[in-house]
């Protein structure tokens, strides 16, 4: 699937689709998205869909075939659901790659609920696959009742140790999602994703972010014993991400939680933007 960049500004004056230039931007960095596809996905296959979602923007269509009826970039899969899941629909890309789908359906949120989850049983979709009503400050045009998004949410998913370090790459970064987009009960628990912590620690290697120290020694596994840290607390409304968490030795780690330094902040979020 292909998606258009998004500029920085004045997105209206090449999207016809945005009214409210200011909620449309608002919702652009909430959810980083950095690219849009409008008017998907009732066009696409069922099993499609689900993979934009799983595998990112990079999942690609198969069988096309302009001559066929039936395809994954030509299908009636979401006929049924067009009017009351997916009117003024949209599919966005995020800066980590990973796809989801707003819409802006009308109706009542009990008739729209019941209907993303009858399409959720219909193609037997994972119950990672969510639905939220999203706020109205980003609702940058005024057509349909509320705004929906359809996602993918990696917080449930269980950690496999054995993981290399590519797929625990992949999986933070996959993982570092919005905050919106973490189910409300990891949200509220500020529970961490193991991937994203896994991430920071190997990235660490050992040696404490902070201060260069190694770690003061090692684990039952025979790991360097670092402690993750978001540079910015999730409590302060941090996002549990590649770029906001560090690994640390137990005392930089008391020392951030006891003093929280500006220049300390300063010098550990530039660590942890610098990506690997
Ligand atoms: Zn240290
Ligand atoms: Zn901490």
């Amino acid at each position: 699937m292909k998606f258009e960049n998004i500029p920085k500004t004045h997105a209206e004056k090449i999207f016809g689709y945005i009214k409210d230039v200011d909620k449309f931007y608002s919702f652009v960095e909430e959810f980083n998205i950095v690219g849009v596809h409008w008017s998907e996905p009732s066009m696409i296959s069922a099993s499609y869909l689900l993979r934009l979602f799983e595998e990112g923007a990079s999942a690609r269509a198969r069988g096309y075939d302009k001559n066929s009826q039936e395809n994954d970039e030509n299908s009636t899969d979401m006929n049924e659901f067009y009017y009351p899941l997916f009117d003024h629909c949209a599919m966005w890309r995020q800066s980590n790659g990973s796809v989801l789908c707003t819409a802006m359906p009308y109706g009542n949120p009990e008739i729209i609920r019941d209907n993303f989850y009858k399409m959720i049983n219909k193609y037997n979709y994972p119950n990672t696959i969510k639905m939220q009503f999203l706020d109205d400050k980003f609702r940058y045009r005024p057509n349909g009742d509320h705004m929906i998004i359809i996602y993918l949410d990696t917080s449930l998913e269980e950690f496999d140790p054995n993981s290399t370090d590519e797929e625990v790459y992949r999986k933070a970064v996959q993982h570092s999602a919005s905050a919106v987009m973490r189910s409300q009960a990891v949200r509220n628990s500020f529970v961490r994703d193991r991937y994203v912590s896994e991430y920071a620690k190997r990235r660490a290697n050992g040696y404490c972010q902070l201060c260069g120290s190694p770690a003061p020694f090692f684990d039952k596994d025979g790991k360097p014993f670092l402690e993750t840290h978001h540079v910015i607390w999730l409590a302060e409304g941090g996002s549990d991400s590649v770029d906001n968490t560090v690994a640390l030795c137990p005392n930089c780690h008391r020392k951030m939680h006891y003093l929280n330094l500006d220049e300390d902040v300063r010098t550990l979020l530039k660590v942890a933007e610098s990506m690997r």
